[in-house]
């Protein structure tokens, strides 16, 4: 067997641990004589996987305890509708700040259920900056302020945890979109409404939407809210109203246990802190690559990069796959090169990806 350096921006490489201890309880999990996927939802073998998963996550984001986890589905983007249809409420506005493809995407599908006020937009940075908070324009009552703190497509990370206390708004409820980079950096729950994400980028596979929301927004879901998708209806029935997607909580919850014995999510951002640095400072130093987005707010998790005679596209590509490092073709609306190196992808991955890029450089520069 031989592992690539997969650098997919998602589904994304996952633990080598993990996947191990998966597939050594595929056919038979701690004695049950079953696999989990074979078994049912509300047997306590299940109960007990999905409890420990939330607990783990609890501890490693240091949920407090006025906050609900709730394991859903339809991924981020049926988020972007279930978002509006459960905190809209009696208002009639939510507002947004678009910083790239993903809070663009969000706030187009808000409009299908709301007003949108964009409170502030990157745009025209060309989607290389996070507007200061200072300049956002939030709206008289807004049912909440949305924001992506990690642009997947664009590269683009929040620096910090948007306080609105900072513009006199903490009434404001910030929901955020953490796809691409929860659990990569410690962050403050409290400062945020609801968090949400698709798993298979930090967490797990794909199938999987992890959503954390303060007590208070629960129960004001519209009449038009599908019902399995009603927060206050989701959390009161432990997640399983409808069947959860029991196999990629299970696997989540073998996630969560490894980024523990990594010594949780400080040590786990000390390290994705050492690899950004490592890939941004070999791009920055050198004449032959480069990368486009404001310093201070490049992403950690997600590393675009072009190379300067792109004619060598191609080449670059090719010898990346023969040295085994996969995905890193950009994306289609961006183009050049994208690096994402999530939790699960080690230094010395990054590593290996230095190195070709300086053999390359060296070879066609
Ligand atoms: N938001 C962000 C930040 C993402 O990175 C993605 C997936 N690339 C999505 C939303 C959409 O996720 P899904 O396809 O799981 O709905």
């Amino acid at each position: 067997m031989s592992r690539v350096w997969n650098f997919s921006a998602g589904p994304a490489a996952l633990p080598e641990e993990v996947l191990r201890q998966a597939a050594e309880e595929m056919l038979d999990w701690h004695g049950a004589g079953m696999g989990v996927m074979e078994m049912s939802h509300r047997g306590k073998e299940f109960i007990s996987i999905a409890e420990q998963a939330e607990a783990d996550l609890r501890e490693l984001l240091a949920v407090p305890a006025d906050y609900r986890v709730l394991f859903m589905q339809g991924g981020a983007i049926a988020e972007n509708a279930i978002i509006p249809l459960n905190l809209l409420g009696e208002r009639d506005t939510a507002d947004y700040v678009l910083t790239g493809s993903w809070s663009v995407k969000s706030a187009k599908e808000a409009a299908r259920y709301g007003k949108v006020n964009l409170a502030a937009s990157a745009e025209a940075s060309g989607w290389t900056s996070v507007p200061v908070l200072e300049s956002w324009q939030l709206s008289a009552d807004p049912a909440y302020l949305f924001v992506c703190t990690n642009e997947t497509i664009g590269g683009v990370e929040y620096a910090a945890d948007p306080d609105l206390a900072r513009i006199g708004r903490a009434e404001v409820p910030v929901v955020a979109d953490m796809s691409s980079h929860i659990l990569s950096r410690v962050i403050d729950v409290s400062r945020y409404g609801l968090i949400f994400g698709g798993a298979q980028k930090n967490i797990g596979p794909a199938g999987l939407t992890i959503v954390i929301v303060r007590e208070d927004l629960l129960g004001r879901a519209s009449p038009h809210c599908p019902t399995a998708f009603d927060y206050k209806t989701v959390a009161e029935a432990g997640s399983m109203y409808n069947t959860p997607p029991t196999y990629a909580i299970y696997i989540a919850g073998l996630v969560f246990q490894w980024l523990k014995r990594q010594g949780g999510v400080a040590a786990m951002e000390a390290r994705n802190i050492a690899k950004a640095r490592l890939l941004y400072d070999y791009l920055d130093g050198s004449d032959f690559y480069e990368n486009r987005i404001d310093p201070v707010c490049r992403s950690r998790m997600n590393v675009p990069f072009f190379l300067k005679n792109e004619a060598l596209n191609d080449a670059f590509l090719t010898g990346a796959r023969e040295a085994g490092l996969l995905q890193l073709k950009g994306h289609k609306s961006v183009g050049g090169m994208r690096a994402s190196i999530y939790n699960a992808m080690p230094i010395e991955g990054v590593a290996a990806l230095v190195d070709y890029l300086k053999t390359f450089a060296a070879r066609h520069g």
